[in-house]
């Protein structure tokens, strides 16, 4: 009886592993195709795809596979939902109830809009033309909210969508730590603005070569634990990363000669995500327990990285000394390191969320997530999405886009069906605040580490609690197992209090409520 369970089980995780393959193979060809490929050939690449993601979604509906777990979780394998076997068999059940809740037409229609809808954003950005981009939102919007009732939901549609990317996450509870993260923001930004210091800037607009850039971002990925034996790094126009295989990572950055916090810092996020698929459990590739837990959660590693590490002054001390030194003594001989340590950190509202600072950041998504929520309701027609969207911008940054190629049709997200995504970049921010704080209090001080070049001890820190969990628990199980806390923009707003209220000199800026 036991041997036969254990050859079941042994089945249901080769189903999976083989689908992982095909996955991967799928993975490979858009790396290629975001690095490598001529662009002549996209029209073939889209086919070569969507013929692999036709047979994968047919592999996630396989009836064999329904038996399988069928089979599986009523027996003792199951029994305890934390164990190995427990957790592969519960987040089996999960995917494949997903899967099989969307009519095959539906998932054609949806991708066969969202490539159609990317092409057509792509022209409506070039010409700044919000009118011919509305048909396509409206027609994706309608389809997104069918998704939505065919997945189901408790409370309300949104919950369905944002499940895809933020797995267990509630809508009313995303929604109530945004609006507290909003409510201390704003008075943060508007303080910053009003202060008179006012970071050297022009430091950063000096001639920094790319073959430099490339050499320091390279140094100092390898510095924080990735590790190049088990992945690459590649140049690409919008940079991602993409775990191919169990020790194949892809990382990828762009580079602009007077602009090279895009590559640095750009770099150390990626590597953050990078960090996080290596850590993952090589032994159960393709499995629940070596997978990402979510986009929240996977964005918490690459801003960890990015912001919590990459932008303090510890590791400033350690690093600045090799980039003045070494990679860009043409710009930065005779900078102190206080004047482009501050550089790196101005904080300010500007108008293109990927180049937003570390503050300002999240009002950028929050008027994203607050419009989205709205349109999928149907509280707000598409023809008037414009003027809500720049009449967020004056609310909460004091700004406004000059054109709509500036604001509302900056971003693709909309235009590929991603609905509900959004939110998972500031979980993410608000997760690494978390897990910071946590590690610090495990770790010691953090901070003299860093001065010293120490990063191994956060990076094994994050790899125990963290990456070598898989999906054991879910975003919000994990924070409480690591941290014991609840999700709140608290430790977020500490840090950002803390060092921006030294850096613009603000005094005591209270609780910010
Ligand atoms: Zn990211």
């Amino acid at each position: 009886m036991a041997d036969q369970l254990d050859q079941l089980y042994e089945q249901l995780c080769e189903h999976a592993r083989e689908t992982a393959r095909w996955g991967a193979i799928a993975h490979l060809l858009q790396w290629d195709e975001r690095t490598m490929m001529p662009s002549a050939d996209a029209e073939n690449r889209a086919e070569e795809l969507t013929l692999l993601s036709a047979h994968i979604h047919a592999r996630k509906t396989d009836p064999r596979l329904g038996e399988l777990i069928e089979r599986l979780e009523d027996s003792p394998l199951a029994a305890d939902p934390l164990s190995d076997t427990g957790v592969t068999i519960r987040r089996q059940r999960r995917d494949r109830d997903r899967a099989m809740k969307l009519p095959a037409g539906l998932v054609e229609e949806l991708s066969r809009t969202s490539v159609l809808g990317q092409q057509c954003w792509q022209q409506a950005r070039e010409d700044d033309d919000f009118a011919a981009f509305q048909p396509v939102l409206e027609k994706t919007l309608r389809l997104k909210r069918e998704e939505a009732e065919a997945l189901g939901y408790e409370d309300q549609p949104y919950d369905a969508l944002l499940d895809e990317f933020e797995p267990d996450a509630k809508t009313t509870e995303v929604a109530g730590v945004l609006r507290e993260l909003r409510r201390e923001l704003i008075p943060l930004v508007s303080a910053l603005a009003a202060s008179d210091r006012r970071p050297p800037s022009e430091i950063l607009s000096r001639h920094y070569p790319r073959a430099a850039q490339e050499a320091f971002g390279r140094e100092v990925a390898a510095a924080i634990g990735f590790d190049f034996q088990r992945g690459r790094l590649d140049v690409t126009a919008h940079p991602f990363c993409s775990g191919v295989g169990p020790n194949d990572c892809r990382i990828t950055t762009r580079y602009d000669e007077r602009a090279p916090g895009s590559a640095l810092f750009g770099t150390l996020h990626e590597a953050g995500h990078g960090i996080y698929e290596q850590g993952l459990r090589a032994d159960q590739w393709g499995l629940p327990l070596g997978q990402d837990v979510s986009l929240g959660i996977h964005e918490s590693q690459s801003r960890l990285w990015e912001n919590m590490v990459g932008r303090s002054r510890a590791f400033w001390e350690h690093f600045y000394p090799r980039a003045q030194g070494h990679h860009f003594p043409e710009s930065l001989t005779g900078v102190p390191l206080d004047d482009f340590f501050f550089a790196v950190n101005e904080a300010k509202p500007t108008l293109i969320r990927v180049e937003a600072d570390e503050v300002t950041y999240n009002l950028h998504i929050l008027i994203r997530f607050e419009l989205e929520l709205e349109l999928l309701e149907d509280r707000l027609p598409v023809a008037e999405l414009p003027a809500a969207w720049n009449a967020k911008y004056r609310d909460y940054l004091g700004i406004e886009p000059p054109n709509n190629a500036q604001g509302v049709l900056q971003d693709v997200h909309w235009s590929g069906g991603a609905i509900g995504y959004f939110p998972t970049y500031s979980l993410g921010n608000l997760y690494a605040a978390h897990w910071f704080q946590a590690a610090a209090d495990a770790l010691g001080d953090l901070d003299e580490q860093f001065a010293r070049g120490e990063f191994t001890p956060l990076r094994d820190w994050l790899r125990e609690n963290i990456h070598r969990q898989g999906r054991r628990f879910s975003a919000t199980e994990l924070l409480q197992h690591v941290t014991g806390e609840s999700l709140s923009s608290e430790p977020l707003m500490a840090h950002l209090r803390s060092k921006y209220g030294l850096l613009y000199q603000l005094g005591d800026l209270g609780t910010g409520a």
